[in-house]
Parts: C-alpha cells; structure tokens; sequence
C-alpha cells in the first residue's frame, strides 16, 4: 500500500478532521535561519498533491459538524513572495488560501524586526568584532567575530525580543542596523508586502486575507491595552486597505501561554474576529475551540516527503 492510499484510508475510517497547514514564505531564500521556506518548486509539488488527494477548503468554510474531512491553506506574516511565488501555484492548482498579515509592515515598508536580526547576524559581509546593545535598561556586551558566536547571539537576542515593547523593538532595529551599517534592504531577503502588493493579492478570488496584529509583537508580554489595540488596530487597517471585513486572526508566533493568553483570546473575540489560528500542532475536530485552531508547519519539503508528513497528521 502506498502512502497516498494510507492517508486515504485513514480519511474514510476515522471520523472527518481538517488539517489546516502553515506557510510562511515561498521563495529560494539565501536566509533562512527559522527554516520558513519553501521554495517554488516543492510548493508547486506540495500543492499539486492537495489538489490529487485531498479536499481544499477554505478557512471560513471551516465548521466542527463538518461531515468531510479536508485541508486548509494559511500563510503569516504577510511576506511579497506570497504574491510573485505562491498566488501563481495556488492559481494554478485552484487552491484557496488565507494570508495572516501584520498591517504595520505593509503601512510603512518596513522589514520585520526577526529579519533585521537574522540579516545583521547572520547575513551582513562585514560586521564589528564586538557588540554593545541596551535591552530594557540593561546593557550587553557579545562577541561577534566568528559565525559560531553571531549565530549564539542571534539565538539569544531572539528569544530577548519576545519580551519588548512596540517602541523597545524598533529602537532594537535601529540599533542593529547601525551596528551592522546595514541601512538598505537587499534582494533575497524577505520583504513584506507593499500596500498595493497586498490589494493584488486580495483581488484573487482565491486569496482571503486575515489579520496577524500591526507590529507582531509576542502578546504575552504586552498589556492587556496594549494587546488590544495591536489586534483592533490591525484589523482596522487591513478594513481600510481592502474595504471588506476580516474575520479571521492568527496569533503572532502562535503558542499558547507562551505567545498568547486568555486576555488576548477574549480581545480576539471583542475585536470581532470570528475564528483565530494558533501554531501548536494538531488537527480540527467538533472539539477544537474556533479561537485556537491548530496548525501543521510545513517545510521545504518535496511531494512525496509532504505526502508522508500528511498521512503521519491524519493518523495522528
Ligand atoms: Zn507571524
């Protein structure tokens, strides 16, 4: 038996369950220290196979009392390659998809805070031996003169920027740049979408778009106003941008208590979201909570590894 009549086994034996699948970029990425990409081609595999296999359905045609099992489609971030790599597959396989996107990066043609950090620590050709950044009130001091070090720096400072504030982590950018003198943004990095990029993918009849806060910020550690207006506010603009309602949200990062918590759900809720994703792993029963649907990641895989990734999901 192959995989592919494995997974369709299971679909008819088990009771229906939705898998809805992560995607962050699709491109060939020269940086991709998170391993979010996936390039055109296994996209195009990965997508060819939904379209054999499975029921593609869209994220606000969801329902617990589903009697059939399927698939879903997202992306986060809100990345321009969504639109030059991803929409011409998607279009080509007929598959719909939601893109998560966090308005504040569209508004001002900015890079996202992670990949200013990734592209100075990682990427930028020349960078000081040493550097001296202040986080909260605190000052550190690293080492940066091989690529080991970098990458321990970059992993440290990471997980330091979960815990800052909207102005703490544009000072942080600022402070990177400088040291790394790296001011413009250069090709094959990740860009995100620029407004008009946004309102052509939106045009696409098979492309919903969701909201991912303004500035992806981890909400945990924001107050419970602050939370709020990051998850109103962005809303608010992608409304303005494509004059029609959002409905759905995804959780910046994506992990329960460690991302989110109950005071972002209920702000979830208040906002008037009517559905929201999460990051942990799972699939979508009648049981799972319509605030926190969980999502699969998917890598940079080709058809036949996502195939097996699949039939290890539905029969999980
Ligand atoms: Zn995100």
């Amino acid at each position: 038996m192959n995989v592919s009549q494995i997974v369709r086994q299971h679909i008819r034996r088990l009771y229906p369950k939705t898998v809805i699948l992560l995607y962050h970029r699709v491109a060939e990425c020269r940086l991709d220290s998170e391993q979010l990409c996936v390039t055109p081609q296994h996209f195009a595999e990965q997508m060819a196979c939904l379209r054999k296999h499975f029921n593609v359905r869209r994220l606000h045609n969801l329902h617990r009392w589903d009697t059939n099992s399927g698939i879903v489609v997202t992306f986060d971030d809100g990345y321009s390659d969504n639109l030059y790599h991803a929409l011409p597959v998607l279009e080509e396989y007929d598959i719909p998809a939601t893109i998560f996107v966090s308005s504040h990066y569209v508004e001002t043609d900015t890079s996202f805070w992670w990949d200013v950090l990734a592209a100075t620590l990682l990427a930028a050709p020349i960078v000081p031996a040493q550097l001296t950044i202040m986080l909260q009130g605190q000052t550190y001091h690293y080492e940066t003169s091989s690529e080991g070090e970098r990458l321990q720096v970059y992993r440290k400072l990471l997980e330091k920027a979960h815990y800052l504030n909207a102005s703490e982590i544009e000072q942080f950018v600022f402070d990177l740049r400088q040291w790394a003198a790296l001011h413009h943004w250069q090709d094959g990095w990740g860009r995100p979408l620029a407004l008009s990029e946004l309102q052509s993918l939106a045009q696409s009849a098979l492309i919903d778009i969701g909201a991912h806060t303004q500035k992806h910020l981890n909400l945990a550690h924001q107050s419970r106003t602050v939370q709020s207006a990051e998850i109103q506010l962005g809303r608010q603009q992608l409304q303005t941008w494509l004059n029609r309602p959002i409905t759905s949200f995804a959780y910046p990062f994506g992990f329960p208590s460690l991302h989110y918590n109950a005071d972002t759900i209920r702000a979830v809720q208040a906002a008037g979201f009517l559905r929201a994703c999460a990051n942990q792993e799972g699939w979508v029963t009648w049981r799972s909570d319509q605030f926190q649907y969980p999502r699969y990641l998917v890598r940079d895989w080709n058809g036949d590894e996502f195939m097996e990734h699949l039939a290890a999901w539905f029969a999980a």
